[in-house]
């Protein structure tokens, strides 16, 4: 089992993933990719300089050859990965994770993110590691201009023309995060008027915290409605997520985004949608009417991009990462927000959310030691099995009922189990989060 390496690459304060634990990890990460051309990106985060020279001290030891992407969003140095022809790619980010933090994202040839069970693998190496002889370290190299690359990738698939004639006005903000190197530029160069928000790159985080949740974004909200803007989009530290607000200010949840893209998707190619089991049904009922079927995965964004890489229209997770494999396989906050104010331009983003179906998602947690939690995932299935109930166990338990359903599911990082709830109503979601923590707590 990985140590390091959890569902979002290897996380942790500075104290926690330290210069010299970094650099470990590198040769690690290096000879997995078989020593060879790795790409590096980090975020804005103030030990991003320091852990990168860690990390390029690794590869190079080992023998890689080293290609410098510097301070772009994750989106573009994920996108990156295949046009340069690389082996893999290390970005140095801990996404909406506080300053104090940060993490090593790391991504193969195909540009997938590896997951806590491939890190488990590159953590096997880090035992015994011999570095290269002294004429045989690797070479360091840099690559500028990728987020221009990037932008010019995303605007050959909106329909500028469309874009320019409208003239949207978009507040943006980037919260002092990945977004501030690309977002600007890209919306101006789609013939947008843009009023950027936090939109300079700051380790501290001035702005606002780098996770977009409602709270966190109240300023964007009031400056929507302040300056009559057809919409504000925010963006999570390392810009693969994104959250909307319509033209009313009104705020527009990650699960609502990744809806409205598979709309917008299934419009103009139909195909398998991708999702994990916490996904609403709203996704599930847009995918039936547009005649395409959804496939779940288990929670985390690696487990999506293996999924859609093995076929897939669109993939996404309810915290708003959608993934377009038509640019890479990564969580596209950037190409995801173009889309939408492309589509803004034929109708408002309030008129486009009312195509999608209502329905009420509440998350509790219970804590509970591992033990504990086994006994409760025990119980669920014990329940479902008895009641001859729809039940999946990919990840936790889920089961599913007639318009709602619940998940029971162990933390991966923290001693708590999750109770998640989705119907038509919140009364009803929380009836069935009372009911199912009952019975998996043996009341
Ligand atoms: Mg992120």
């Amino acid at each position: 089992m990985a140590k390091y390496f959890g569902t979002n690459g290897a996380r942790g304060t500075f104290q926690q993933l330290s210069p010299e634990l970094v650099m470990k990890l590198s040769q690690a990460i290096g000879l997995y990719f078989n020593k060879g051309k790795i790409l590096l990106a980090r975020d804005g985060r103030l030990t991003g300089e320091t852990l990168k020279h860690a990390a390029v001290s690794g590869l190079l030891s080992v023998g890689c050859t080293v290609v410098e992407l510097g301070m772009v969003s994750s989106p573009t140095a994920e996108y990156m990965v295949r046009k340069l022809n690389a082996d893999g790619l290390i970005i140095i980010t801990a996404s909406h994770n506080p300053p104090e933090w940060n993490g090593l994202k790391v991504v193969d040839s195909e540009g997938i993110a590896i997951s806590k069970e491939r890190g488990g693998e590159i953590e096997k190496l880090m035992d015994g590691i011999e570095i290269a002889g002294w004429d045989k370290t690797g070479k360091l190299r840099s690559h500028e201009g990728s987020a221009e690359e990037h932008i010019e990738e995303i605007l050959g698939h909106i329909d500028v023309d469309k874009v320019k004639k409208k003239k949207p006005k978009i507040v943006l903000d980037c919260g002092n995060g990945m977004a501030s190197v690309i977002a600007p530029k890209l919306f101006s160069s789609m013939g947008c008027e843009v009023i950027p928000l936090n939109s300079h790159v700051d380790g501290t985080f001035p702005g606002r915290p780098s996770e977009p949740t409602e709270a966190n974004v109240k300023e964007m909200l009031a400056l929507v409605k302040e300056t009559k803007a057809d919409a504000g989009i925010a963006w999570d530290g390392d810009a693969d997520r994104v959250v909307f607000a319509d033209e009313k200010g009104n705020f527009v949840i990650g699960d609502k985004v990744f809806a409205l893209c598979v709309i917008l998707k299934l419009k103009e190619k139909k195909g398998k949608v991708v999702s994990t089991v916490a996904t609403s049904l709203a996704i599930e009922e847009i995918a039936r009417k547009n005649g395409a079927e959804v496939v779940y995965t288990k929670i985390g964004a690696p487990y999506l991009s293996e999924a859609v890489a093995k076929g897939a229209v669109i993939g996404g997770e309810e915290v708003g990462g959608i993934i377009f494999p038509e640019i890479s396989f990564a969580k596209e906050g950037l190409f995801a927000s173009a889309k939408i104010v492309e589509a803004l331009c034929t109708k408002s983003l309030s008129e486009w959310l009312k195509e999608i179906p209502e329905y009420r998602n509440i998350k509790e947690k219970v804590p509970a030691d591992e033990a504990k939690a086994k006994k409760m995932i025990t119980a669920a299935k014990k329940y479902a099995e008895e009641n001859k109930l729809d039940y999946v166990d990919i990840d936790g338990i889920k089961i599913n009922y007639e318009n709602s359903w619940v998940i029971i599911r162990p933390s991966g990082t923290e001693a708590y189990v999750r109770i998640f709830a989705e119907a038509k109503t919140a009364e009803e979601a929380k009836e069935l989060i009372k009911k199912h923590e009952k019975i998996v707590s043996g009341e």
